[in-house]
């Protein structure tokens, strides 16, 4: 209720006019009330004494007529002869009647014989006696329904003969002229008490009450009333009583407190008019400050227009000072939140807003994710800071390309990127460009530094996506292209699995462990000196009854961040003995290559491990470690392969070219064979820089005193290429695909003694 303060002020002050005019009415009226009581009470006061002295007056007049008429001769001859002749009696009174001009004439004898005119009332008995006991001779007197004035003269002759009694009328005419004498309207009236109510004999006002014996005195709390005995000769209540109505008194008060009313009303009005105005002028400033503030809640911060020099001005100005200050820390905060502290470039979040807002006319959107190679050993070479400009600096170049969106900083190591493509091979090469342009040198704190890099890519809105996050698709690209040792990488959703489904998967793995379900193939090395199979690589397969066939590079890592790893390596470890045997048997003796996980290299149970099979034929198999195994704790690991070394089970280093290859721990390790990596084949020509390569990891193996094995070889080419660097060994899809171990049986008796293999696979 009243919410505004407009309408409260302007409630208030007239509230409080009204609250004075209420207060100044109700001191005055009583006040004023009361004077005007006071003064209509001391004008009655002066009517009734008016009253008496013309009572008195006409009382003296009557007493001098009637006196004079009793000493007359001839009436008193009549009435010493009343008794004996009435007739005459009555006479001499009705001529004296006539004569002296009063109302009414009685002649009363000793004898208590009353003489009067035949037309005449009759005189009251208790009137006679007290005229005879001499206790009485003038006052008021009620005849009927008429009042009197009377006085009684005795005659004498010279002993009292009788009483000659006159009278007067006290009519309306007397009452009006009594009230004509005060100038205010008041009412005369004469009454006289009757049994048990008032009779009205005389009244000043204009209308005669019809039913006079009703008649009540006025009430007191109506009318101002001055009531009078008026005295009576024959003993009667007789009353003069004198009115005026209160609510006459007052209408003059009444009409001076209208008009105090009238314009107290005018005067609130205005009041409340000007109160509304000045609230308005007080609120507009106010409520143009509650305005913007709302406007800031949206991110409206334009500054309020209020050019008062009061302190609504200076409030204003406080507040534009305020919304500056925090529009600019908001703008600082959001610079914050949306890009990355070390290089200013855009973060994850801003990318991802962004990559929300890109619309393309045609072709496809793309989300790339650029990894910079071996990111953390640069950074520890050239130190953080210089590795940020180094982001910094790449994050420049990438603005150079076409892009949809400012490339962001997703990671330390990884640049998000958008760009558009009609198709997965446009953005393929495309993106092969961009990585190509980021890889020419750069200077970074004086120092030169050459970057390689790596990038994944995946559609923006993919429809097979499954509710992932489109960075998130390009970054497991990315994983997927560092995996692959590729420079670019789609998402390849088929090989990242169900990430959902992996989280029951180390379960379903014992399980399978234990039910069988999971089983070795081998794949053949081919000697490529001697055209015979020196030995085998056991790798492992679990068919999964819902998900099909589960790729070791899927559940391998996890066995390992779970721990679940020692079980693995066991089962493979005692299959790889059992196939071992079973090769044997079959006349195929020779060395089964098992891979041993980095994670287990150190661990004592590893040692134990190899303890216990140490009788059951293990020199026959040979341990694949990666060359990156021995770096997390190279003593333990140095002192563990050492061990095994010594217990006649070879070692081969794994995947050699593909991580960071550290000539020192090359040299330290005991290892027989050297496995080079699948990358370093890719693209293999017969005079390029690849093939530079090639030849010296080749002789850097021979050069170490070890055999060297080269991995996935796919085409007669690669291969021909291998056998004319003097490379020892062959392993790949163009010998053999890893099979089960009847198939691999089959396919040696089939093969062995094959002197030749390149003349074999050309023909
Ligand atoms: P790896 O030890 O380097 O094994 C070679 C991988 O290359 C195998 O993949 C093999 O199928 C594949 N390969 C062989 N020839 C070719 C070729 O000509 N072209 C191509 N593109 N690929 C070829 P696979 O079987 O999927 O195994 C992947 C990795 O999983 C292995 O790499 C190894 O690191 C790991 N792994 C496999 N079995 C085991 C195991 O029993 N224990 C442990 N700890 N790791 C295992
Ligand atoms: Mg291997
Ligand atoms: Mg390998």
């Amino acid at each position: 209720m009243f919410t505004r303060l407009r309408t409260r002020l302007t409630l208030f002050y007239g509230g409080l006019f009204g609250l004075a005019l209420a207060f100044i009415a109700a001191f005055l009226y009583p006040m004023v009330s009361a004077q005007a009581l006071k003064s209509a009470k001391g004008q009655l006061e002066a009517t009734s004494k008016a009253f008496e002295r013309i009572e008195a007056l006409q009382t003296h007049q009557l007493r001098e007529s009637a006196g004079i008429s009793a000493t007359d001769f001839g009436f008193r001859s009549a009435v010493a002869m009343a008794e004996i002749d009435p007739v005459t009696a009555r006479t001499a009174l009705a001529n004296l009647h006539r004569r002296i001009g009063v109302d009414i004439a009685y002649l009363i004898l000793p004898n208590g014989v009353v003489v009067s005119e035949p037309s005449a009332a009759e005189l009251p008995p208790e009137l006679i006696a007290k005229l005879m006991a001499d206790e009485t001779d003038h006052g008021a007197l009620v005849l009927e329904r008429s009042a009197y004035r009377a006085v009684a003269a005795p005659v004498l002759a010279p002993d009292n003969i009788g009483w000659l009694l006159v009278g007067a009328r006290l009519d309306d005419a007397q009452m009006r002229s009594l009230a004509s004498l005060t100038a205010i309207p008041i009412e005369a009236e004469l009454l006289v008490h009757r049994g048990s109510s008032w009779m009205l004999t005389a009244r000043s006002a204009e209308k005669r009450v019809e039913d006079v014996d009703q008649k009540a005195r006025a009430p007191e709390n109506d009318a101002i009333i001055e009531d009078r005995q008026v005295a009576s000769m024959d003993g009667n209540d007789i009353r003069l009583q004198l009115s005026f109505p209160i609510a006459v008194a007052l209408a003059p008060m009444m009409s001076l407190l209208g008009i105090l009313l009238a314009t107290g009303l005018v005067g609130l009005a205005i009041l409340g008019v000007a109160a509304w105005f000045l609230a308005r002028s007080i609120t507009r400033p106010i409520a143009v400050l509650e305005a913007a503030t709302r406007r800031i809640e949206d991110g409206d911060y334009s500054p309020v227009q209020i050019q008062s020099r009061d302190e609504i001005g200076r409030l204003a100005r406080g507040f534009n000072m305020m919304v500056n200050t925090i529009e600019e820390r908001t703008r600082t905060i959001t610079h914050q939140a949306l890009h990355d502290r070390e290089t200013d470039l855009p973060n994850r979040q801003h990318f991802e807003r962004a990559l929300h807002e890109v619309v393309v006319e045609s072709g496809y959107i793309y989300v790339g994710a650029i990894g910079i190679d071996r990111y953390s050993q640069i950074r520890d070479a050239i130190g953080y800071s210089n590795a940020a400009s180094l982001v910094a600096a790449l994050g420049g170049r990438l603005r150079e390309r076409q892009m949809l969106a400012a490339p962001a900083r997703l990671s330390g190591d990884i640049i998000g990127i958008a760009f558009v493509a009609r198709s997965e091979a446009e953005a393929v090469l495309w993106l092969g460009e961009t990585v190509t342009a980021l890889e020419l040198p750069l200077e970074v704190g004086r120092q030169r530094i050459d970057i390689t890099a790596k990038a994944g890519f995946a559609r923006l809105s993919e429809p097979s996506a499954g509710g992932q996050n489109p960075i998130d698709r390009a970054s497991i690209a990315l994983d997927q292209a560092r995996k692959a040792h590729r420079k670019i990488a789609a998402f390849d959703a088929d090989a990242y699995g169900d990430p959902v489904a992996n989280l029951s998967l180390m379960g379903d793995m014992l399980r399978a462990l234990a039910s069988g379900s999971i089983f070795l193939v081998h794949q053949p090395k081919l000697n490529l000196r001697t055209g015979e199979y020196d030995g085998v690589e056991a790798l492992v397969r679990w068919p999964h009854p819902e998900r099909g066939h589960i790729r070791p590079d899927i559940f391998v890592p996890m066995a390992e961040e779970t721990g679940h790893i020692r079980e693995l390596t066991e089962w493979v470890l005692a299959q790889a003995l059992k196939d071992q045997a079973t090769l044997a048997a079959a006349g195929l003796s020779m060395r089964v290559s098992v891979n041993i996980s980095g994670r287990l290299l150190g661990d004592p149970w590893l040692e134990q491990m190899v303890d216990r099979l140490a009788g059951k034929g293990l020199d026959k198999l040979c341990f694949e470690i990666t060359e990156t195994a021995v770096m997390n704790d190279p003593d333990r690991a140095m002192t563990q392969l050492r061990l095994f070394a010594e217990k006649g089970i070879p070692i081969s280093i794994d995947d050699y070219g593909a991580g960071l290859s550290s000539l020192a721990y090359l040299k330290m390790m005991p290892a027989q064979e050297l496995k080079i990596d699948r990358g370093l084949l890719a693209g293999l020509t017969a005079n390029g820089r690849d093939t530079f390569l090639l030849r010296s990891t080749i002789d850097l193996g021979h050069g170490l005193g070890m055999k060297v094995v080269a991995e996935g070889v796919e085409d007669t080419q690669a291969l021909a290429i291998l056998q004319g660097l003097g490379c020892d060994l062959a392993q790949g899809y163009l010998i053999s695909r890893p099979v089960p171990l009847p198939d691999l049986i089959r396919f040696l008796k089939e093969n062995t003694h094959q002197t030749n293999h390149s003349l074999r696979v050309s023909q």
